[in-house]
């Protein structure tokens, strides 16, 4: 369950399976690559396809002609042709790539999950001219080493995921399965509601078992987030909770969240989380998580600390519920802003799970800031596996994503450092065995992607994955500067702190923008990148104010392109110059 690296895990496919790939490689080796780009591309799928097989196809086959004017065909016989296969001889949600003896490109899955990660590799190895595409040559095998890669869909504040079209939602559901992400959570905040039967709650169930489908053609696993304690705003008051001490201020408390030590509301609140699952009975749900604050918590006498008593208490009732409704679905514990400040919560779920631990699977922690030194210095409750929470969205920059793409690299890579160090005391550390990034929008496209390949390689530096980024979005031939802008930007990412750097990470741009095709020039992608070093060169002139047409008219086409226009009070609208 640990994140150990496994870049190219050979031994854990069979001898057959690696003479094959040797062969094969070195006849790619001994074959003239194609001069020319290809003008004709045929995708082969194995016979008798599942459906998430086939939606690898209509991936690949997508990505290709958005990015091209190449054609597809599934004959056979083409400029480029490429086999889709399953080998059950490699690892679970691998992939191994190689050539044919007839010369054809083969991605093969270990399962059908493996093969969508191949053809993002496959792509992401390829290149896309104005003249059409050139298969990438990248023949090896890998693995993931972490089992839950997922992203977490912050489904609210009228945010991207519930105002753009779905069929955007659903590309970029796809998209996020081509870097290795096999976990798609959602939430239904309860407290935006009146009740099951309120048109806006049906019509956000609605939204989210759309997307949860989407995820599962993926091959994702659907997966639920629920604050333990909150509950719909038409919920008798004397059933609301005790303010929780928050001196911090960290800890959050807008909502409608119930004491769960009082008999009456702890029954409503069991009543209406068997009602919410089965809302999801079609879908059939894969994992749930139970989180303590923002929303959530409760600071009576009998609940208080929270994490070490009323948390736990009510989330292993939860947890039965669950479990008797989809057997063997995982449950996982969040610690966010446990002990923030110090109140014995991580003390306390220790010794709760020591008690009694079957009826959690995962424990995950996170902060506002550095990671949780308590699972690295005390181990996790339980000797559970840990899951990492990146906050990938919100922080350092408000209104979130409102100056284009945040990439954080360097600061991604500091956290994920800090989750892996091993202590010098007599604590065996667990390393992570995953996480859930915390998106609010698509404006941290790239930090979804840096997790995504650090849960499937941890030892992989985050700027390598910046790297595959920019030659898969952009172009190859653009790499180097663009690589370079977006670690300017990283250090430009302070508003109050920008500096004259900004005006080379926007040269850098600039120039790289006449390397790549029109189709790459006009992705959303490339805009909101775009966009970032213009607001920030922009922001450097005027010294911060927000004024005159240049930036007016950048914040309006980050409106558009988050779909923003009726976006919640909550700052995820791009700033409105008048
Ligand atoms: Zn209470």
């Amino acid at each position: 369950m640990k994140c150990l690296p496994q870049v190219t895990t050979l031994d854990q496919i069979t001898r057959a399976w690696m003479m094959h790939l040797i062969v094969s490689s070195l006849l790619a080796c001994a074959l003239p690559l194609s001069a020319a780009p290809a003008k004709s591309i045929s995708i082969l799928l194995p016979p008798k396809s599942s459906k998430v097989v086939e939606h690898a196809g209509q991936i690949l086959s997508r990505q290709i002609t958005r990015r091209c004017k190449s054609s597809i065909t599934n004959n056979g016989v083409a400029d480029v042709n490429i086999e889709l296969a399953i080998d059950p001889q490699l690892s679970a949600e691998g992939y191994g790539i190689t050539t044919t003896p007839a010369g054809a490109t083969r991605i093969m899955g270990g399962d059908e999950r493996g093969l969508i990660y191949g053809v993002g590799k496959f792509l992401r190895t390829s290149r896309f001219d104005v003249e059409g595409f050139t298969p990438g040559t990248w023949f090896r095998v890998s693995t993931p080493a972490c089992p839950v890669r997922g992203v977490y869909f912050a489904t609210h504040f009228n945010n991207f995921y519930e105002a753009a079209p779905l069929e955007e939602v659903r590309e970029y559901v796809d998209e996020l399965a081509l870097w290795g992400v096999n976990h798609l959570q959602v939430t239904f905040p309860r407290w935006h509601f009146t009740g099951f039967e309120d048109p806006a709650a049906q019509k956000a169930l609605e939204r989210l078992k759309q997307i949860m489908r989407s995820a599962k053609l993926a091959g994702m696993k659907a997966t639920l987030l629920i604050a333990a304690n909150d509950d719909f705003k038409s919920t008798p008051v004397e059933f609301l909770r005790v303010p929780v001490p928050d001196p911090l201020k960290r800890r959050g408390d807008f909502g409608v969240n119930l004491c769960p030590s009082n008999p009456k509301a702890h029954a409503l609140l069991l009543k209406d989380w068997a009602r919410l699952l089965d809302e999801f009975t079609d879908i059939g749900l894969n994992a749930v998580e139970f989180w303590p604050y923002d929303e959530g918590g409760c600071g009576c006498t009998n609940c208080w600390p929270w994490g070490a008593r009323g948390f736990p208490n009510l989330s292993r009732d939860l947890s039965r519920i669950a479990r008797d409704k989809f057997p063997g679905i995982k449950v996982i514990l969040s610690t966010w802003t446990f002990d923030t400040p110090p109140a014995g919560e991580w003390e306390g779920l220790a010794r709760f799970i020591a008690m009694d631990r079957n009826w959690v699977d995962y424990i995950q922690a996170d902060s506002h800031e550095d990671f949780p030194r308590y699972p690295i210095e005390h181990g996790v409750p339980g000797g559970l596996p840990l899951l990492n929470f990146p906050e990938i969205s919100m922080w350092g920059q408000s209104p979130w994503g409102g100056y284009g793409a945040n990439p954080l690299p360097d600061r991604l890579q500091r956290l994920w450092n800090q989750a892996r160090k091993k202590p010098a005391g007599r604590f065996p550390y667990s390393a992570l065995s995953g996480g859930f990034p915390y998106s609010e929008g698509i404006y941290e496209d790239i930090n979804k992607a840096v997790c995504a390949q650090l849960y499937w390689d941890g030892n992989r530096p985050t700027i390598e994955t910046i790297r595959e980024y920019v030659a898969f979005e952009f172009s190859p031939d653009v790499v180097d500067a663009v690589t370079k802008a977006v670690m300017l930007l990283e250090s430009n990412h302070d508003r109050k702190k920008i500096g004259s750097s900004a005006q080379d990470a926007f040269l850098l741009l600039e120039d790289s923008e006449q390397k790549m095709t029109p189709q790459a020039r006009k992705s959303w992608r490339w805009r909101i990148l775009y966009l970032r070093a213009l607001i920030d060169r922009e922001l450097l002139e005027t010294k911060g104010r927000l004024q005159g047409e240049t930036l007016k008219r950048a914040f309006q086409e980050l409106t558009t392109i988050y779909h923003a226009e009726q976006a919640h009070s909550m700052p995820i609208h791009p700033p409105v110059i008048k």
